[in-house]
């Protein structure tokens, strides 16, 4: 199955993309994760993204574009996949839907309001591989130490209120607009992204395989 997960910053997609892909057996593709890995990297790539994403702008189209199609390209990526962070505007959409493999499935919209947003945002803390906790809704078992590899825990930069404000902007000006466009293909899938985790998880996957 191929989908994508759309929403604004702090709705949970790479929460929910991380455990339906498991799920599902198809690779959860965030494209922000990957750019990560890039700057960590010291790639060409990471260098020539790094300033954007500090500032929480979108990094330029050919370079995000040209590394999400070579991702889903991946034998792995072949029984189906999870997009988390891409497409977020509408160049991203119809490239992705013109590129060999990329038409998808279903998009499934999450919905939060802006104060749970704000919460979900601050409470998040990642460590440097990019296992990602919330201090209340999923504590690490010993605090600001990652559960999976020990690292410390610290808050994603581009999390700061100011870039946090800034990637809200963005989202509304460059992403919601999406929503009609999918709409329009009778692809959207709807789901209430508040309460628990475990919850939300089933709905998705109810909402999918509908
Ligand atoms: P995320 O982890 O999805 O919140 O993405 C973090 C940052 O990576 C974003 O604020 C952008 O700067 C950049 N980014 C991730 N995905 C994309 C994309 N599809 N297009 C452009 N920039 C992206």
């Amino acid at each position: 199955m191929r989908l994508i997960f759309l929403g604004p910053p702090g709705a949970g997609k790479g929460t929910q993309a991380s455990r339906v892909a498991t799920i599902l057996d198809v690779p959860h593709i965030s494209t922000g994760a990957m750019l990560r890995d890039h700057i960590a990297d010291g790639t060409d790539l990471g260098r020539q993204a790094a300033e954007r994403m500090e500032a929480g702008d979108l990094v330029p189209d050919d370079l995000v574009i040209a590394m999400l199609t070579d991702r889903i390209a991946g034998e792995d990526a072949v029984p189906g996949f999870i997009l988390d962070g891409f497409p977020r505007n509408l160049a991203q959409a119809r490239a992705l839907r013109a590129s060999p493999g990329g038409v998808v499935d279903r998009v499934v919209l999450l919905i939060v309001d802006e104060s749970e947003i704000v919460r979900r945002i601050s409470g998040r803390r990642c460590c440097s591989r990019g296992h990602t906790f919330h201090l209340d809704d999923q504590p690490p078992a010993r605090p600001g130490v990652c559960d999976v590899d020990g690292d410390p825990l610290e808050q994603r930069p581009d999390d700061s209120e100011e870039v946090v404000r800034n990637r809200l902007a963005v989202y509304g000006r460059e992403t919601e607009p999406l929503i009609g466009y999918y709409e329009e293909l009778g692809l959207i899938v709807e789901i209430k992204a508040s309460g628990p985790i475990p919850h939300i998880t089933k709905q998705i996957l109810e909402a999918v395989r509908a």
